[in-house]
């Protein structure tokens, strides 16, 4: 709870930047997915590292809980205050510190977006790869491990953040990791962070590596007869060793999604979208070789383009799947699910979760980063029919125990958040205990994002 004397501490610290206005309240209250608002008691704007410590010495003083906010982007209610408290929002910390190009590296403040750090590098000849389907801040995305779609060729937050400043639960501030691509020194504190999502410190600025723009690029579609087809030519082009820059998958119901939202004309099928980073021969090369692989699996004629803005409109179509798939029931909410297994039991999760949802009375097209093994099935339930939300709960719970039984997680990219934390005994045994014992050491009084990742004390 905020207590009043916390309140003004804090309004002495922050001014007009503590915000107690119902509105805001609301807004820091609600997440993207399903979950019921859940408001905080105050908002707080910080503009540097020195007042985010100053703000956690004051509610660690006055026991107060404190939840980081980003872009407010992430889908398992991971920002939601269930034990009331204070939200730091980073919206005002915002800025690229240094871009060192020599070293392809960079510092940001933890409000940074993914597209505002690309904005920003556009000049360099350098880009930062993790790309989330939504414009996520770079302290939301490493506190929550988050990927995307070139996952599979750059890797996921875990690979391309070399180091932390962060605010710890008694608002002392420690600095993680270096500038240095590699390192030995003792207990890896950056990689205990990423993923944390804010439950044992406050990222107030990150070091992250950055990645050549290839030379050249080239990206295409092809559609198949059948899911398995399509999931098949994906296990066969990784166990080939082909370089894939991207390879996502989506069924003939985002597919038809695609169609309506973004005025495209897929057939209605399910399709392959990728993409092939290097050399203007090596790209070439790889292309021939991935028809090839889709030719033996009944696929269509892999069409593809090096041309800049047919490979933008196809990302940004691919990026905007969540809004088209919502934009295909009006009125709907989304329960997102989010699985990853092992590339050799890809085929079986995606055909019995398939199969799962046609068996139930809600719509939940299929789409997801299956390079990774990843894939997410968007449940879309009538907010106002309880029912629907259950079929949604169940469907979600047999994807989760699917995942696990077939040697998978329960999340590959959004995190555990509220809506996860059922599964994280079944999936981690003791090693759940052991994370408690992290968060006691670093969080005895159980100050930051209460209510999420771990066991409760
Ligand atoms: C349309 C859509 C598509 C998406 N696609 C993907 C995808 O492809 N891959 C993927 O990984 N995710 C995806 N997501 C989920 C989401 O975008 C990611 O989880 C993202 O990393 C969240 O970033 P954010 O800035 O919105 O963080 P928030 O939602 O604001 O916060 C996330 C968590 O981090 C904590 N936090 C935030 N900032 C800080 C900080 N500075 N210090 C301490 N804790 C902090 C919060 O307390 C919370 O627990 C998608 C979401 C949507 C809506």
């Amino acid at each position: 709870m905020l207590v009043p004397h916390a309140a003004q501490a804090l309004g002495q610290v922050l001014g007009e930047r503590l915000s107690r206005a119902k509105p805001d309240l609301d807004q820091h209250g609600r997440s993207e997915s399903h979950f019921p608002t859940c408001p905080p008691e105050a908002v707080a704007y910080p503009e540097s590292a020195a007042e985010v410590a100053k703000i956690m010495q004051i509610c660690a003083e006055h026991r107060c809980p404190v939840i980081g906010w980003g872009a407010g982007t992430s889908l398992e209610g991971h920002g939601l205050a269930v034990s009331g408290g204070v939200v730091v929002d980073f919206s005002r910390m915002n800025k690229v510190l240094e871009i060192r190009p020599a070293d392809m590296d960079v510092t940001v403040q933890p409000g940074v977006t993914r597209e505002a750090l690309n904005e920003e590098l556009r000049a360099t000849g350098l880009f930062f790869p993790v790309d989330p389907g939504a414009n996520a801040s770079l302290g939301g995305m490493a506190m929550t491990r988050a990927s995307g779609t070139t996952t599979v060729r750059y890797g996921s937050m875990r690979d391309n953040v070399l180091g932390l400043q962060v605010v710890l639960a008694d608002g002392r501030t420690i600095r993680t990791g270096s500038r240095a691509r590699k390192t030995a020194a003792g207990y890896d504190l950056t990689a205990l962070m990423v993923g944390s999502e804010g439950t044992l410190g406050l990222v107030t600025e990150l070091t992250l590596k950055l990645h050549g723009i290839p030379e050249a690029t080239s990206a295409g579609i092809c559609a198949f007869p059948r899911i398995a087809d399509a999931v098949n030519a994906v296990i066969d082009t990784i166990q080939m060793g082909l370089p894939m820059a991207r390879i996502e998958f989506v069924d003939s119901a985002t597919a038809r999604a695609f169609n309506a939202y973004a005025g495209v004309a897929m057939a209605e099928a399910p399709h392959l979208l990728v993409e092939f980073h290097g050399s203007p021969d090596g790209v070439a090369q790889d292309a021939a070789r991935f028809a090839e692989i889709v030719a033996d699996h009944g696929g269509s004629t892999f069409e593809w383009s090096s041309r800049p803005e047919e490979r933008r409109a196809l990302w940004a179509m691919r990026h905007n799947a969540y809004y088209a798939v919502l934009a295909s029931r009006p009125g709907a909410r989304a329960v997102v699910t989010d699985i990853c297994v092992p590339i050799s039991r890809l085929a079986q999760a995606v055909e019995e979760t398939q199969a799962d949802i046609a068996d139930g009375p809600i719509p939940g097209p299929i789409l997801g980063h299956v390079g990774d093994g990843n894939f997410h099935a968007i449940l879309l339930i009538d907010p106002d029919q309880p029912a629907e939300h259950e079929a949604a709960m169940t469907l979600s719970h047999r994807m989760a125990e699917r995942a696990l039984r077939l040697g998978g997680t329960c999340t590959g990219e959004h995190g555990v958040g509220l809506g996860k934390r059922r599964y994280m005994q079944a999936e981690h045994g003791q090693g759940w205990t052991i994370m408690g014992s992290l968060k006691q050491a670093l969080d005895p009084m159980g100050l930051l994002n209460p209510g999420k990742v771990v066991p409760d004390a």
